[in-house]
C-alpha cells in the first residue's frame, strides 16, 4: 500500500466505524474548537457531558466572551487543567472583537490566538473547515509511529514534524475532515498501545511495524519523565461558623481557582508547625490548630500529592489577615463551598465540609 491507498483506506473505512460524538453532530468552527480544548488530556467518555453542559449553557462564541470567569470555571470544574479555560475565554474576547464571532478560516490567524497550537489549529481547519492541514494527537502518533516503522524518539520536534508531514501527505483530495478523523479513530479503537487490533485494521496490508513484528515497540517513548512527590498542608480556617477561602491568581497554576490555605511541608516538618507556618506567610496571622480531616492523595500529570487537612482559627483577630499570594478571600458557610470553583484535589474536602453545620465545626476546633 503506498501513501495515497492507507490515506483512501482510512477514510472509506471512517463513516463504518465513527462513533457518535456530540461534536460530531453539527462540527461548527465553535464547536470543534470547544471539544479540542476539552479533550486535551482528557478521556472522550469524560468529555461528553462536560461539552453537552457547555453547549447548552454557551451555545456560541458570544455567550462565551461574554461569561463571567466564575461561570466559566464552574463549567470546567473537574476537567483540571484550568489554564485551558482561561485561554478559552481570551480568544472568545478576541474572536468576537476581530473575526467576526467565530474561528477563522486561517491556520496562521488560529495559531495566533491563545491556546490554540498546531494540533488544535489542524484539527479545526480539517475537522471543521474540511482543509488538508494535519492535526497529529497521541492515538495518531500511535498509528503512525507504527504504520511508517518511525523509530525516534516520538516526541522528539524532529518526529512530531515528521509525523504532521506524514499525516498531511495521507490526505485524499477533498476529504480532510474524514482523514483526519479516521486517524484518530483508528488510534483510538484499532491501534490500541498494548493490543492492536491488526486483524481489523484497515492499513495493516501497508503497516511496517506488523510487518516486522515491532508494533509493541511503536511509539518508541523518550526517558520516562521523573515524578514529584509532594507533602502538603491545608487549613480549614473558622471564624463564626464560616470557612475562609482565597482565591489564587489569575496568572500560572490553577488560575482564578478557590482554595484553603496551606502549602509545602519543608523537609522534617510536623504538619501542624507547617500548618501555622504557611499560614503566617500566607495570610500573616498565628492559628490554633484543631483535628485533622482525612489525609486526601491526588496525582498530576508529573506530581504525586498528599494533602492533610486540619481544622484551625485564628488566634487574633481575622480583620488582620493580608492576602500574599490570593487575588481575594472570603468567609463562607460550609454549605455555600460547592457553588464555588476548586482544583480536583480539593473536590472531596469540598463535599465532607459541605455537611457540616456551625456546631460540628465548633466541634472540631481547638
Ligand atoms: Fe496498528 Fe496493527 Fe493497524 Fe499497524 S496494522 S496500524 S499496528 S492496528
Amino acid at each position: 500500500m503506498d501513501e495515497s491507498a492507507i490515506g483512501r483506506a482510512l477514510a472509506d473505512w471512517f463513516p463504518k466505524r465513527r462513533r457518535d460524538l456530540p461534536w460530531r453532530l453539527n462540527p461548527s468552527p465553535y464547536r470543534v474548537w470547544i471539544s479540542e480544548i476539552m479533550l486535551q488530556q482528557t478521556q472522550i467518555d469524560r468529555v461528553i457531558p462536560f461539552f453537552t453542559a457547555w453547549m447548552e449553557r454557551l451555545p456560541t462564541v458570544r455567550h462565551v466572551a461574554e461569561a463571567d470567569r466564575e461561570t466559566l470555571l464552574k463549567l470546567w470544574e473537574g476537567l483540571g487543567y484550568y489554564s485551558r479555560v482561561i485561554n478559552i475565554h481570551q480568544t472568545a474576547r478576541i474572536l468576537l472583537e476581530e473575526h467576526d464571532g467565530a474561528p477563522p478560516a486561517e491556520h496562521r490567524r488560529l495559531l495566533a490566538l491563545p491556546g490554540i497550537g498546531p494540533y488544535t489549529a489542524g484539527a479545526i481547519m480539517s475537522l471543521a473547515f474540511n482543509e488538508p492541514y494535519p492535526a497529529v494527537d497521541a492515538n495518531v502518533e500511535r498509528l503512525l509511529s507504527r504504520v511508517f516503522d518511525i523509530e525516534e524518539p516520538v516526541k522528539s520536534s524532529a518526529t512530531q514534524k515528521r509525523l504532521r508531514r506524514a499525516a498531511a501527505d495521507l490526505i485524499p483530495p477533498g476529504r480532510a475532515r474524514e482523514l483526519n478523523q479516521a486517524l484518530m479513530e483508528c488510534g483510538a479503537l484499532v491501534c490500541l498501545p498494548r493490543s492492536p487490533r491488526c486483524e481489523e485494521c484497515p492499513v495493516r496490508a501497508g503497516c511496517l511495524a506488523r510487518r516486522r513484528g515491532v508494533a509493541a515497540y511503536r511509539p518508541r517513548k523518550g526517558e520516562p519523565r521523573s515524578i514529584t512527590h509532594l507533602e502538603t498542608v491545608v487549613g480549614v480556617l473558622v471564624h463564626k461558623g464560616r470557612v475562609f477561602l482565597q482565591k489564587r491568581p489569575e496568572v500560572g497554576l490553577m488560575p482564578g481557582l478557590w482554595e484553603f490555605p496551606g502549602g509545602k511541608l519543608e523537609k522534617g516538618e510536623a504538619p501542624v508547625e507547617g500548618l501555622k507556618r504557611e499560614l503566617r506567610e500566607e495570610l500573616g496571622i498565628e492559628v490554633r490548630v484543631g483535628s485533622p480531616l482525612a489525609a486526601v492523595r491526588h496525582s498530576y500529570t508529573s506530581f504525586r500529592v498528599r494533602m492533610r487537612p486540619y481544622f484551625c482559627s485564628p488566634a487574633s483577630s481575622p480583620e488582620s489577615i493580608r492576602l500574599e499570594k490570593a487575588s481575594e478571600s472570603r468567609w463562607v458557610k460550609p454549605s455555600r463551598l460547592p457553588e464555588y470553583s476548586f482544583p480536583a484535589a480539593n473536590r472531596r474536602l469540598v463535599a465532607d465540609l459541605a455537611k457540616l453545620d456551625t456546631d460540628d465545626l465548633s466541634e472540631r476546633l481547638p
